[in-house]
């Protein structure tokens, strides 16, 4: 079987979120099921390749874009697009040519893949949602599968730019590409290709409703039958305290985890002796940024320190920033993206935040488990299929869940937490059965290639 996977970052040559986290691990974990893949991004900046050709792709005119190879992945080259700081905006804002930038995109790469023989292309997100489309009329034999990892980002552009796309205007209008009279590349995506997938169950069932739906409800609901729903894995090459080289101290259990706590509290420079919160994330209103920054004060009057690595929405960032200066030795704010930082903030915290709106899969809670830290999440999407209620009288469950979307439910959940901390016995035990849990790629893999072969014979 021989599938070329199309998105637009993969680790570790872009990431902004999860989607670069799966595109960097899923291909290692397919080859190891025998599944051969060739993966495709744009080239945002100098990645060392071999230069394999040039392609004349028409979009109003002729642009003459370069794919260069390296291993088993093409990276599309068009600089004037994509060598810029940021992939698809600079603080919080989108690039206004973002249409044509992922046009052209998908454009080269369909036109590319035509000329190989691939059996399935499996597309990721807006940024590559027209190749199904492309795919579909060049009739040729290869079969698509579009992944929706975030149903919130679809892509929308003025109708006015539907003439980039060179295709006929029957596939704008009639279940096509049309959506609140712009063009939304997403629903091309979910309408054109053969199956619809998305990163967990619960999401899958979430995104066929009017409050999750973001208005592609009903076109989702119509694809019901080819939608399926597979949670992400993780990548525990990558993310396992035992040999994660960036943090203080490698570890594998609650006492190795709290020498790093102590590092942690001396580089954040806040206080040791309080139970830490942490929090790795795109600052977004999804994300859950709205009830916390209303609370975040409330946390620490508990007793709980805050730590936050994201960058985003500069109203929650300045909210924040201007909360850790009130709360100099409790709050540590940093507005930046940083790797290094990230693992250790997973490694030194005690719990993990993720008090999102909607969470297609979430890895931040899968991360924080492998490190001992224990998760307090919402409970919907993935964070719903993944984390379950720690009860203390059984000592089964592995986190701490809140339902209703507000403040006052998301501190209920953080104080159920300070009171499992105080008793120490049974914190240590909940973040030692924390690290046991294991959501490795593996097991989605085999779905995959599952889905592949139903794919393959329908
Ligand atoms: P999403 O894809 O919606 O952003 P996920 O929880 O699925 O959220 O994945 C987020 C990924 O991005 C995790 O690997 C997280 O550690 C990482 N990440 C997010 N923000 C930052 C940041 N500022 N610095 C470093 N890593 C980050």
């Amino acid at each position: 079987m021989n599938i070329a996977i199309i998105a637009s970052e993969a680790v570790p040559y872009a990431k902004t979120g999860g989607l670069a986290d799966v595109i960097g691990a899923l291909p290692r974990y397919l080859k190891k099921l025998g599944i051969q893949t060739t993966i495709f991004l744009p080239r945002y900046n100098d990645i060392e390749g071999t230069f394999v050709k040039d392609l004349q792709i028409e979009m109003r005119k002729v642009f003459t874009v370069k794919v260069f190879k390296k291993k088993n992945y093409y990276f599309i080259d068009y600089p004037p697009f994509f060598k810029r700081d940021g992939l698809y905006g600079t603080k919080g804002v989108d690039f206004d040519d973002n249409c044509e930038r992922f046009t052209l995109f998908c454009k080269a790469v369909s036109r590319f893949i035509n000329e190989q023989n691939y059996d399935i292309v499996h597309c990721h997100d807006w940024q590559s949602a027209l190749v199904p489309l492309y795919i579909k009329l060049n009739k040729t034999k290869t079969k698509s599968i579009f992944t929706i990892h975030n149903l919130g980002y679809q892509g929308k552009f003025p109708r006015s730019k539907f003439s980039l796309l060179g295709v006929d205007e029957k596939y704008l209008k009639h279940n096509g590409i049309e959506f609140s009279n712009d063009i939304n590349f997403l629903k091309a995506g979910i309408v054109y290709s053969d199956f619809v997938a998305t990163v967990s169950e619960t999401y899958a069932r979430e995104i066929q409703t009017p409050e999750l739906g973001f208005g592609l409800n009903d076109v989702l609901k119509k694809r019901s039958a080819h939608l399926y729903g597979i949670i992400n894995g993780l990548d525990y090459d990558l993310w396992n305290p035992q040999s994660d080289d960036m943090i203080y101290y490698p570890y594998h259990d609650f006492t190795g985890k709290m020498k790093n706590k102590v590092s942690l509290a001396h580089e954040c420079n806040i206080k040791a002796k309080r139970p830490f919160i942490g929090m790795v994330s795109r600052i977004a209103g999804q994300k859950g940024f709205d009830i916390l920054t209303k609370v975040v004060d409330e946390i620490v009057d508990m007793g709980f320190n805050f730590i936050l690595l994201g960058t985003g929405e500069e109203q929650y960032c300045d909210k924040l920033k201007a909360l850790s200066q009130v709360y100099a030795t409790c709050i540590s704010v940093n507005i930046k993206f940083d790797n290094k930082l990230a693992h250790r903030i997973y490694a030194g915290c005690d719990f993990f935040l993720m008090p999102s709106l909607y969470e297609p899969c979430g890895l931040g809670q899968l991360i924080s488990l492998k490190y001992g830290t224990v998760p307090i999440v919402r409970k919907t999407g993935g964070l719903a299929d993944t984390i379950k209620e720690f009860d203390p009288s059984t000592q089964s469950g592995n986190g701490f869940l809140f339902t209703e979307y507000s403040s006052q439910a998301l501190i209920e959940a953080v104080s159920r937490a300070y009171r499992l901390y105080c008793s120490r016995e049974l914190f240590k035990i909940l973040s030692q059965s924390c690290m046991e849990y294991n959501f490795s790629w593996e097991e989605s893999a085999k779905k995959y290639k599952k889905l592949y072969q139903i794919l393959l014979k329908s």
